[in-house]
């Protein structure tokens, strides 16, 4: 069970990576540990299992993994929120600001339907910044964001205070300083 799984020793730290004076927490090692997975997955859904749930939405790359899991794990679809220019059919998109200028992230128009109550996942909040524009792109889709979910928080970086000030719900597995 997920509470006797130490998830945080299998999350490795590659420094400097992708720039020098970053700390880079590496989900893969999690990613690729049975029971490890198993937990992760366990410790996302075990909150929401009651909480009727119409869709999960992953964040790409690595929420589309930790999500598609969710999403199963809950018996219900998935849906992806891509980066611009990858998803194939009508698209409504949402601008968010990075250090050093911006990014869009993209939802399928007809996605969801109005008022479906969705479960946000990715494998980590940082700055809250892909995290709150995700959570736009639901509402303004029509969709109800019941929670975020998160394998790591880095409660230093804000993100979850800044989600929790948008009125959405946090919750997170692991957290480093
Ligand atoms: P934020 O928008 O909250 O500042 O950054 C979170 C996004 O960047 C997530 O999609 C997450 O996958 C990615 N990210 C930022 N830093 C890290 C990190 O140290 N490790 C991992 N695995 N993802 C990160």
């Amino acid at each position: 069970p997920a509470d006797t799984v130490d998830l945080k020793s299998l999350i490795r730290t590659i420094p400097d990576y992708p720039k020098p004076g970053i700390l880079f927490r590496d989900i893969t090692t999690l990613l690729a540990d049975p029971v490890g997975l198993r937990a992760a997955v366990d410790g996302l859904v075990w909150p929401f299992l009651s909480s009727g749930i119409d869709y999960v939405a992953g964040i790409e790359a690595r929420g589309f993994i930790l999500g598609g899991a969710v999403a199963h794990e809950l018996g219900r679809g998935f849906v992806p929120i891509r980066k611009k220019g990858k998803l194939p059919s009508r698209t409504i998109g949402q601008d968010y600001s990075l250090e050093y200028g911006i990014d869009t992230i993209e939802i399928h128009a007809d996605a969801i339907h109005h008022n479906a109550r969705i479960l946000l996942v990715d494998d980590l909040i940082a700055t809250g910044g892909t995290a709150e524009a995700a959570t736009e792109l639901i509402r303004r889709s029509g969709g109800e964001i019941v929670a975020a979910a998160f394998v790591i928080d880095l409660p230093d970086l804000g993100g979850a205070a800044r989600l929790a000030a948008k009125d959405v719900a946090v919750h997170t597995l692991v957290s480093f300083e």
